[in-house]
């Protein structure tokens, strides 16, 4: 099996991770947390101490890094990756990040020869865990096959959305929809509890009604609709607030980029950094829930 360096061992990496471990997949995992690394190294996993030692041998190289500085930082520059790995290898970036950036990345790799994939992924932690991931791909249709059998150990559906940056095109899309849909089922939440309603009474009616949508189906925001939902759970664990603003401000660049009006992706935008201005960044990006309850 392929020797394979996974940098970014955060809330998606590392489930990402086990999958592709389970799957026989032979991994040296570097993360800057020390306890992410040790955890897939008790799996199975080689630890390495940095990036540069995860990707020695390494045919191919994932990360699943916070944002596009993060991706930058790793892999551009005289001490980065891409001037250390050689020709040939296959790169698959997962994090989201700017459509100009994952460019960025993918001409410096084509100066290269190295084959890179820009690959966000859509589907939440349990989506990581169940290895049923969406992936929305950005890059050659051949290193596209060349990943496929590695994608498929930790997702099901796998997109060719087009061209280098087109996964992250695609990607701030379906984000900023899953943002405006998560504010939406929060302020509808609030006001039913408000007028009477028992939430879990609520949240049913609205799934199974023309008003259904992904929050309600996996990731209700009111504390104890549902039991694994990190609404019940603190709001803990998840898809941090702090990045669905990253996304929301992402896809307003690229509204910029093409002149296109996206009013509901700018409300968006608003609420969640109103959300950081309390504090709440760290937390689930359901935790938008408390800005409607009174
Ligand atoms: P996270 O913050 O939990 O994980 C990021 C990890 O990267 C952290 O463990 C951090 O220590 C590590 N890291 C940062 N810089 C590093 C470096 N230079 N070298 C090695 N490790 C480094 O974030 P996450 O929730 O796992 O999200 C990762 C990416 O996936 C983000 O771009 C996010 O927008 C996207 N995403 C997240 C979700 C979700 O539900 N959490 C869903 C889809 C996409």
């Amino acid at each position: 099996m392929t020797q394979t360096a996974f940098i970014g061992l955060g809330h998606m990496g590392l489930p990402m991770a086990r999958n592709l471990l389970r799957a026989g997949y032979p991994l040296k995992v570097f993360d800057l947390v020390r306890s992410a690394v040790d955890t897939l190294a008790g799996e199975g996993a080689v630890a390495a101490d940095s990036a540069a030692d995860a990707i020695d041998q390494a045919k191919v190289v994932i990360s699943m890094l916070p944002a596009s500085r993060h991706v930058e930082g790793l892999y551009l520059g005289d001490d980065g990756l891409l001037a250390r790995l050689p020709a040939g290898t296959l790169v698959i970036e997962c994090s989201t990040i700017a459509p100009e950036s994952a460019r960025k990345v993918h001409a410096a790799a084509r100066e290269r020869g190295i084959a890179l994939l820009d690959a966000p992924v859509s589907g939440g932690t349990g989506g990581a865990a169940a290895g049923t991931l969406t992936f929305m791909v950005g890059g050659e249709a051949q290193t596209l096959e060349k990943a496929r059998p590695m994608l498929a150990a930790m997702g099901t559906n796998i997109f060719h959305a087009g061209p280098e940056g087109a996964g992250q095109v695609a990607k701030v899309c379906n984000n900023q929809v899953l943002a405006v849909q998560m504010i939406a089922t929060a302020e509808a939440m609030a006001m039913g509890v408000a007028n009477g309603l028992e939430p879990a009474v609520l949240a049913e009616i609205m799934r199974q009604s023309s008003g259904g949508n992904w929050t309600l189906e996996k990731y209700n925001p009111w504390p104890g609709v549902m039991e694994n939902a990190p609404a019940s759970k603190g709001y803990s664990g998840g898809f941090m607030a702090e990045l669905m603003a990253k996304d929301l401000g992402l896809a307003q660049e690229t509204a910029s980029h093409s002149g296109n009006s996206t009013p509901m992706g700018a409300l968006a935008l608003q609420l969640y950094r109103l959300l950081l201005k309390q504090g709440k960044g760290k937390q689930d990006f359901s935790v938008v829930q408390q800005l409607f309850v009174q």
